[in-house]
């Protein structure tokens, strides 16, 4: 689909707004993308300019001052990092192990599977707690996992990765079902801006259209690395949780291993169609193992990733 880039549509004869009149409240490209994730999901998708954009989007509009999450230990650094910003707002969090039960909290956010630790979250535990579930289904998606039907509230992804799917667009979404939360989450995004441009929904919309071929193809190669790569005797301990495209191990020398590689790109990110691989420390510190190497594996030849890997490990 063509991206309508217009920001403004007139008003009907009578003077009355149509379902578009401009484009910080919603615009035809984001409509049809939300819609398309949506029946995925299995709920209502809202579109924001990045994953760190829903985020925000999601603790504007659902914490209050003295709010307390409950966040997976091992999660999307940035998602530690924007709570902590915003303690300045009088927002609390505590780091839970995700594979047992959240401790008393207002608010629980999981992230299935935990990038880069790629531990999975007790869905159980998660039902049985009383506050409001956020979920990070990024590395999922939903070819593998409709997080509202495990007992989510909201689905949140950053879609610059597996859904959109080629390093070419930053994009985050929102799923909800519940019609009172939908609401609070549009009126926060419209009124505070964070909306997504019709160029980054068109982005969304070629992404979908191969998601579930790509997904698949990616798991096949990742399972087949990962199982090679526990073989190896440079390597300490592989993370794989059997799905999508991320698979973490440790090395004594991470720095070695990422710059000898030459398929897999010495880049951050993941999810797209390029392989990438990179030493996590640099960002993350000493909250994740020291020689932890994390992979987004793409869509090249396995055979010509493992080789690419071996040398870079020898
Ligand atoms: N959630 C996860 C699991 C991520 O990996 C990332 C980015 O790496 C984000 C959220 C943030 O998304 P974005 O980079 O689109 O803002």
């Amino acid at each position: 689909m063509e991206p309508e880039r217009s920001t403004i549509w007139p008003y009907d004869a009578r003077g009355e707004p149509g379902d578009f009149y401009y484009a910080r409240y919603g615009h035809p490209t984001g409509a049809a993308a939300e819609a398309r994730l949506g029946v995925l999901e299995g709920g209502d998708a809202l579109l924001y300019p990045s994953g760190m954009g829903a985020e925000t989007a999601v603790l504007l509009a659902l914490a209050r001052p003295g709010t307390l999450v409950a966040l997976a230990a091992g999660a999307y650094y940035g998602t530690s990092v924007l709570m902590r910003e915003l303690a300045p707002w009088g927002l609390r969090f505590v780091e839970y192990d995700q594979t047992g039960t959240p401790p008393p909290a207002d608010l629980v956010w999981v992230e299935a599977p935990a990038n880069p630790m790629l531990t999975q979250p007790d869905w159980e535990a998660v039902r049985a707690h009383r506050g409001l579930v956020v979920c990070d289904a990024t590395l999922s998606t939903p070819v593998y996992l409709r997080a509202l039907d495990q007992g989510a509230d909201v689905v949140l992804h950053s879609a610059s990765k597996y859904l959109c799917g080629h390093h070419d667009a930053l994009l985050g979404a929102t799923v909800t079902r519940e019609p009172e939360l939908t609401d609070r989450l549009r009126n926060m995004r419209g009124r505070s801006g964070i909306t997504a441009s019709p160029d980054s929904a068109a982005a969304l919309l070629r992404g979908l259209d191969t998601l579930t071929e790509r997904l698949h193809r990616i798991t096949a190669t990742a399972t087949e690395l990962a199982a090679r790569l526990g073989a190896d005797p440079a390597v300490d301990g592989v993370r794989y949780p059997g799905i999508g495209g991320v698979i973490s191990f440790d090395v004594a020398d991470p720095r070695a291993v990422e710059t000898r590689t030459r398929i897999f790109l010495n880049a951050t990110s993941l999810g797209g169609v390029r392989s990438t691989i990179e030493s996590r420390h640099r960002w993350e510190g000493d909250r994740i193992p020291h020689g932890l190497v994390r992979l987004s594996v793409g869509l090249e030849a396995v055979d010509a990733l493992w080789s690419d890997l071996e040398q870079a490990l020898a």
